[in-house]
């Protein structure tokens, strides 16, 4: 092992919880999130009859509406930091529309210093650790970025579709992306406005893509150590994913129903690989969606995974609350 200072114990498939603020403007008395721990996360089920219920979750971390974007990244940290060391890691950002996904993997609309998300914050790191090893290990970064909307993976950098394949000779899932080197944060900042912007062009006004899409930043790490020669690669899935709310079939027909009927199967199937990896079933179904399909070499084996759910605390979400937890509940 190259180099393994840095400890993680907290196991390969791990569930992180972030409710977000009720919005400025918008607070309310009632909350649907009746009680927050370290770990733990307490809702109220409200009922037409009697009493209302409360239900508790508990996972390996919660967030409450005051953490701040510094004090998750550095939570988050050993885990990003696990990819130097040549581990693959996945983080999933996953909750309904609204619920602050965006806000936690790339952050605030209007990006301040304070504000940035864990995908400036894990590359800044990761340029540090460059930094401060490199009379040891000679480390370099690359990045991808990637959408996969109604099961088509495309190139956000290169604006084009992409085929999944397996087991290429490149050892990549997608060996035609487009893979650019970085080397400070403002080459990142760079790459993610144009993928944000060829993104934006596949939206209108009304139909905002980016909440019926899975985006993916992914992070390529090769370290080579200078003395031995040893080369150690890892890399690491960004993953902000499409709003899991449930669409009543009866109110949306065409190209709605067909987004959302291709967003609830990925989501589904990204449940079940991971269900089938925590308990450590032999057979693990890949296959049932892209989104399984491009992570598979980085979902399960020596793998890590963080599924980020989020949670917004209008009382009227708390159906969609109920079932983001449960998903998690059946991941943790
Ligand atoms: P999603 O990506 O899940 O649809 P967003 O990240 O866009 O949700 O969040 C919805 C709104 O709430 C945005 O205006 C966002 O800036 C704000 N928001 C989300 N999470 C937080 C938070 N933890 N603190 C402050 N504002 C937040
Ligand atoms: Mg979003």
């Amino acid at each position: 092992k190259l180099y393994n200072q840095i400890q993680d114990l907290r196991g390969n498939i791990r569930v992180y919880c972030r409710v977000r603020p009720f919005h400025p403007g918008k607070v309310s008395s009632s909350s649907s999130v009746s009680g927050i721990e370290d770990r733990n996360i307490t809702v109220m089920v409200p009922s037409k009859y009697g009493k209302d219920a409360r239900k508790s979750f508990t996972f390996n971390r919660v967030f409450g509406p005051l953490a701040t974007q510094e004090e998750v990244f550095t939570d988050m940290q050993p885990l990003v930091r696990s990819v130097l060391d040549g581990f693959n890691v996945c983080i999933f950002a996953y909750g309904q529309t609204g619920s602050g996904k965006t806000f936690t993997m790339s952050g605030p609309k209007v990006l301040t210093e304070e504000g940035l998300g864990v995908n400036y914050r894990a590359l800044n790191d990761l340029f540090s650790i460059q930094e401060q090893r490199k009379d040891t290990i000679c480390y370099e970064i690359a990045v991808q970025m990637m959408e996969i909307y109604n099961e088509q993976v495309r190139d956000l950098l290169q604006n084009e579709t992409l085929e999944i394949r397996n087991n290429s000779q490149k050892g990549l899932a997608v060996p035609d992306a487009n893979v650019v080197p970085v080397t400070t944060t403002s080459d990142v900042i760079d790459l993610m406005n144009l993928g944000q912007k060829n993104r934006a062009v596949c939206s209108t006004a009304m139909n905002d893509r980016s909440s019926r899409s899975h985006s993916c930043l992914t992070v390529h790490v090769q370290g080579r150590d200078l003395t031995s020669g040893t080369v150690l690669r890892g890399c690491m899935h960004l993953v902000d994913l499409a709003g899991s709310e449930r669409v009543d079939k009866s109110e949306v027909v065409g190209d709605r129903l067909k987004e959302a009927q291709h967003i609830n199967k990925s989501l589904a199937a990204l449940g079940d690989v991971i269900a089938a990896l925590a308990q450590k079933s032999t057979h693990v179904p890949y296959r049932n969606s892209k989104l399984t399909q491009l992570l598979q070499d980085s979902l399960g084996g020596q793998a890590k995974t963080l599924m980020f759910i989020h949670i917004a605390p209008e009382p009227d979400a708390v159906s969609e609350s109920i079932s983001t937890l449960k998903f998690a509940e059946r991941v943790a």
